[in-house]
């Protein structure tokens, strides 16, 4: 019971703030159509699944060993993959990995936040950046969206000015809204964070930045200009790696040296460098359904607003769509028939990752059914 729970004599002796808390996560479900956390439905072609399987046979012959703490050719492929995202060279000394984007986030609210520090965001946004602000126990502070998901810039300014941050946390495309960050809004935000007491740095989260529509810039374009400019990524989307656990930042090299102080020594085990360095010999590959994805999910807006429902504009690879009265029942409708997204964002809206071409179908058929129950 909640009482239990908050009793000073509570076993296990878990942080105060902590007691009581679910863990971060969505329902993993068995079903046939799984549309619930942004994975990439393709899996790879047998000749990758065998160059990796050749890589981690070669890394397990020396698993006696510790990995290379630096993974340093890993850094080195990263760079090059990022290359093609901006005119501009990118070092292998600005690359960072770790398990996951989670991961590297939270590397940088333990270099950067800390107790007496302020991490920014604004909402409806990411669920996970106020966890990393309460783990690295960093103040979080969140200021608002306009009606389009989009950011109001003179807020934006007002309040970083006021709290003064030392992270701003803003993913481009944004989850669960799917709103792009124009490249003027990143400038002003960078600005703005470097005049704050401690020169915030602004983290613009691009985990879904390989589905941004044509004409819309990565943040990677900004780096040169601005010193405190951390540009994340991760190789659980796009790549459809989520298995593999790969996440990584493009910054200046004096930040990555900063979470160097900060991250477990050989947090990234042989495994994963050797997975994820075969991957990016495919990155061709695996990145080759992205446009098909982006196709998909623009017939999925386009389908949506015409069963007269409001869609956000998405960049990403999910829709946020709604509004119901009761977005649990609609939810849990469509689970009975096979299909799982996802009950997140603001009341009322739900959100669909986008699938095969055959499980986009499945997903119309029984929103269709759903729908008419409604009416
Ligand atoms: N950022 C955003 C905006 C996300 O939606 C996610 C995953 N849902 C992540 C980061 C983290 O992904 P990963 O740890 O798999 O890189």
């Amino acid at each position: 019971s909640s009482e239990a729970a908050s009793a000073p004599t509570g076993w296990p002796p878990l942080r105060e703030e902590l007691r009581g808390l679910e863990p971060y996560g969505a329902p993993q479900l068995d079903v046939p159509v799984q549309l619930n956390v942004n994975e990439n439905p393709y899996g790879p072609s047998a000749e990758c699944v065998a160059d990796i399987a050749t890589a981690v046979a070669e890394a397990a012959g020396s698993l006696n060993r510790y990995p290379d703490r630096e993974f340093v050719e890993l850094r080195a492929a990263l760079a090059g993959y990022l290359a093609r995202d901006t005119p501009h060279d990118i070092d292998a000394a600005q690359v960072w990995a770790a398990n996951g984007s989670n991961e590297v986030m939270l590397q940088l609210l333990q270099a950067f936040g800390g107790p007496g520090r302020v991490a920014l965001s604004f909402a409806p946004t990411y669920s996970m950046y106020p966890e990393y602000a309460r783990d690295t126990m960093t103040e979080w502070v969140q200021g608002h969206r306009e009606g389009d998901f989009s950011l109001d810039l003179d807020h934006a300014r007002d309040l970083i000015k006021e709290r003064q941050p030392s992270v701003v946390l803003l993913p481009s495309p944004n989850n669960p809204t799917g709103t792009a960050l124009p490249p003027e809004a990143v400038t002003t935000l960078c600005e703005t964070a470097a005049e704050s007491e401690r020169g915030g740095i602004v983290v613009v989260d691009e985990a879904y930045g390989e589905f941004r529509r044509s004409g819309t810039p990565s943040a990677l374009e900004l780096l040169p200009q601005h010193r405190n400019l951390v540009v994340s990524r991760t190789m659980s989307k796009a790549f459809a790696l989520a298995g593999a656990r790969v996440g990584y930042l493009a910054a200046a090299p004096e930040i990555c040296d900063a979470i160097r102080v900060v991250r477990l020594p050989y947090h990234l085990s042989a495994v994963t460098q050797a997975v994820a360095l075969a991957a990016l010999r495919h990155a061709p590959e695996l990145l080759g359904r992205v446009d098909e994805l982006r196709a998909e999910r623009d017939a999925t807006v386009s389908w949506l607003r015409g069963q007269g429902l409001t869609v956000a504009d998405s960049d990403a690879n999910f829709a946020l769509f709604g509004t119901f009265a009761d977005r649990h029942a609609v939810w849990q409708r469509l689970l009975d028939r096979g299909v799982l997204i996802r009950e997140v964002g603001p009341d009322g809206w739900l959100r669909v990752s986008i699938g095969t071409a055959e499980e986009m179908a499945t997903f119309r058929q029984a929103l269709t059914e759903v729908l008419a129950q409604e009416a």
